[in-house]
């Protein structure tokens, strides 16, 4: 398998056919995966925004004023408002805002960026990434992963995740199979996207690099079962559960 960036993007406005400007600059072969920043899919999506279009609800005042005497920094409660109207619910309001997104991602802030944003205060995620995967695979005729930087629970740091996908199946299902001592493996269902998702990251950087997409050439899914599922369901999910019944008493 062999991973590059795309060269030669340029910053990405409001209306850009981002799919007629990666297609011009990569011959995809046969079995290539396009693994796309979600940045630039929200940019061509008119999906900057300013704070002032996000006027403070009582809420948001008061969420933005815990987090500031939470973590000794000035909170705008604009900030917090966008946050609010990005997501279906907030699983935690401090020490941080944990959002469950329409779309059904769970992120911090709901993903919503104020760095590569030029012009702008806020860059928020695309509406529904997984239709935004799908009209790029149709144009390109290639599989699209869009990702996004995430953190993650237990462990420090950010990698990249998919929050959208189309033309390949989220999840590689090894149920069924065996392992080398011919041990049938009972649990097991492989979340490729994240992984095409972490392995892109890991090549278009977090800076200034300018390689928001990236191809993952010479993977195959192989013969396996595939499914598409990879945002856990809310009965599904204890460790949701668990938060909503937590409350931050620092
Ligand atoms: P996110 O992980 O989707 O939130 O995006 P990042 O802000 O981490 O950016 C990922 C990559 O895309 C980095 O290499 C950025 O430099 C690059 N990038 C962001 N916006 C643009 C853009 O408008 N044009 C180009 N060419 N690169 C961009
Ligand atoms: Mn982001
Ligand atoms: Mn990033």
């Amino acid at each position: 398998m062999e991973t590059f960036a795309v060269a030669g993007l340029p910053e990405i406005r409001a209306g850009d056919d981002l799919a007629a400007l990666v297609g011009e600059r990569v011959d995809f072969e046969e079995g290539d995966v396009l693994c796309v920043a979600s940045t630039v899919v929200s940019k061509a999506e008119g999906r900057k925004a300013d704070l002032s279009a996000f006027p403070p609800s009582g809420r948001a005042e008061a969420i933005a004023a815990r987090l500031e005497s939470v973590t000794g920094d000035p909170k705008d409660p604009r900030f917090a408002q966008a946050v609010i109207e990005e997501s279906k619910a907030l699983l935690t309001e401090a020490p941080f805002l944990l959002a469950a997104t329409r779309f059904g991602h769970i992120t911090v802030n709901a993903g919503i960026d104020r760095s590569n944003v030029p012009g702008a205060d806020l860059l928020l995620l695309p509406e529904d990434p997984s239709a935004s995967a799908e009209h790029l695979s149709e144009t390109l005729d290639v599989p699209v992963v869009v990702t996004d930087t995430s953190g993650r629970p237990f462990r420090y740091g950010q990698r990249g995740v998919a929050i959208g996908w189309a033309s390949l199946p989220a999840a590689r299902d090894w149920r069924g199979e065996s392992d080398r001592d011919g041990r049938e493996l009972g649990v097991t269902v492989q979340a490729v996207v994240d992984e095409l998702a972490a392995t892109a990251n890991l090549v278009a950087g977090e800076g200034g690099g300018g390689t928001p997409a990236v191809v993952v050439r010479g993977w195959a899914f192989g013969d396996h079962a595939g499914s598409d599922d990879l945002f856990r369901r809310e009965e599904d999910d204890v460790v949701r559960e668990a938060l909503e019944e937590w409350a931050f008493d620092g």
